[in-house]
């Protein structure tokens, strides 16, 4: 049944790729790729206007002629308290003169700076050496956005009233060195990275667990602007196949929250994060540069992560603090007790979190403190123990109690729901091999 609908389905992204080809560049090249695919698919709801979705389906082969040009990068940044666009296409990983002299003093692009307001999203587009394809600013009242772009080889300013389009996007990727280095092959954004990072927070700890030829498979739902990708937005379904075990995510809501669950509606959220540390692109890049001179977690009960000072820390477990202080060879050291006889001990802390002592109740992914290099420590990084019972126990190998699953009443409409993602998720696994005839 399933394999029908997905025939169906590739003969649908094949008529719309032909219809659709110039959207090929609204998703970026994949000329550097061969295990990669990529497919924007419609949402139900119909576009405002009653036009007819711009992008509708597509799907690139690693096979098919390409478009000609460099790799693009999307990147997006909230806009924090006292940034300047200086700081912002710093971060948005901009490096480009021309540009830079256009938006920073151009007559122009003089009204722009007054639209830098704390907690909006700025999008970027690049090609992989920093210069600029187009920035996306959105403009007091929520209403309109500006963009910069180059179009023959010019920068120009316009602006637009905001109708994003919500679509699915689809990209599956396969790890080399990175989970970063995979999703930029990919061009999957950041936050998308870190949300799937996330969403299997309880199953793999992306720090230590990554192998390569790890695959992952993503429905995503992204908004785009006039064609181009504006901005990311939640994770749908997502499978990650880690050291050869498979792992699936559906994203659920019943009555109002959302949360991911895996096929049988079991939630993905556990009594434990696999990994103290938030992951992100600075973390991520660190721990692999990092040597700990005792690495073996039986040399000192313990397991190091190399991480940059200041590095927020967190409760892999709801609980309540035990400890917070200073302790010999642990220097700044949090233990948190949890429920079954469960602790957790956190060491070598630069600081603690506002307000956290003896007492404090504690719930999973709260932050504790930071990655310091406190009391016996050869360079930063936060040395995590897992205790049962009083003994300490190696928590890369502890097996965790596993969360509840949903109530009766919801399975319908969530097995309903996750068989259609399901279908999706299967599609992108056969696309490498698959053949237009
Ligand atoms: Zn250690």
């Amino acid at each position: 049944m399933i394999k029908r609908r997905i025939l169906n389905h590739r003969t649908r992204f094949l008529e719309r790729l032909i219809r659709h080809r110039w959207a090929l560049a609204a998703l970026g090249s994949l000329s550097a790729l061969s295990m990669v695919a990529a497919t924007a698919v419609p949402v139900a709801s119909p576009p405002p206007g009653g036009q007819q979705q711009v992008v509708e389906q597509l799907q690139i082969q690693a096979r098919l002629p390409l478009q000609e040009g460099p790799e693009l990068f999307f990147r997006e940044e909230t806009i924090e308290r006292g940034d300047t666009f200086g700081s912002l296409l710093a971060r948005l990983g901009i490096h480009d003169d021309e540009a830079q002299r256009f938006i920073l003093s151009s007559p122009e692009a003089r009204h722009l700076h007054r639209q830098l307001v704390a907690g909006r999203t700025v999008s970027a587009r690049t090609t992989a050496s920093g210069e600029l394809v187009n920035l996306h600013v959105p403009m007091a009242g929520g209403e309109t956005v500006a963009v910069i772009e180059r179009k023959g080889g010019m920068l120009r300013l316009s602006e637009h009233t905001l109708h994003y389009e919500t679509h699915q996007v689809m990209k599956s990727g396969e790890i080399r060195s990175s989970l970063f280095g995979a999703t930029d092959a990919a061009g999957i954004p950041d936050s998308i990275a870190i949300q799937m990072a996330e969403i299997f927070s309880s199953d793999i700890d992306f720090h230590r667990d990554l192998r390569r030829g790890d695959r992952f498979s993503l429905v995503y739902e992204m908004q785009y602007h006039h064609g181009q990708p504006a901005r990311s937005g939640r994770i749908l379904a997502a499978e990650f196949i880690n050291d050869g075990k498979t792992y699936q995510a559906f994203h659920f809501e019943q009555d109002g929250k959302s949360a991911y669950y895996d096929a049988a509606g079991k939630s993905r959220k556990k009594a434990f994060l696999r990994s103290p540390l938030e992951f992100s692109r600075v973390t991520s890049g660190f721990s692999m540069r990092f040597h700990p001179i005792l690495n073996t977690w039986r040399a000192h009960k313990g397991v190091d992560y190399g991480a940059p000072i200041g590095t927020r820390v967190r409760a892999t477990g709801d609980g309540v603090v035990e400890f917070a202080g200073k302790r010999g060879g642990y220097g700044n050291l949090v233990i948190l007790s949890h429920a079954g006889g469960y602790q957790t001990y956190y060491a070598h802390l630069n600081g603690f979190a506002k307000g956290l002592k003896k007492g404090s109740r504690i719930s999973q992914g709260d932050i504790l403190g930071y990655v310091g290099k406190t009391g016996w420590a050869t360079g930063p990084h936060l040395h995590y123990e897992f205790h049962i019972k009083g003994s300490a126990v190696n928590p890369l190998s502890v097996a965790v109690p596993t969360a509840l699953p949903l109530s009766p009443s919801q399975q319908p409409r969530f097995q309903a729901q996750a068989r259609q993602q399901l279908a999706l998720l299967e599609l992108l696994q056969d696309t490498p091999t698959v053949r237009f005839e």
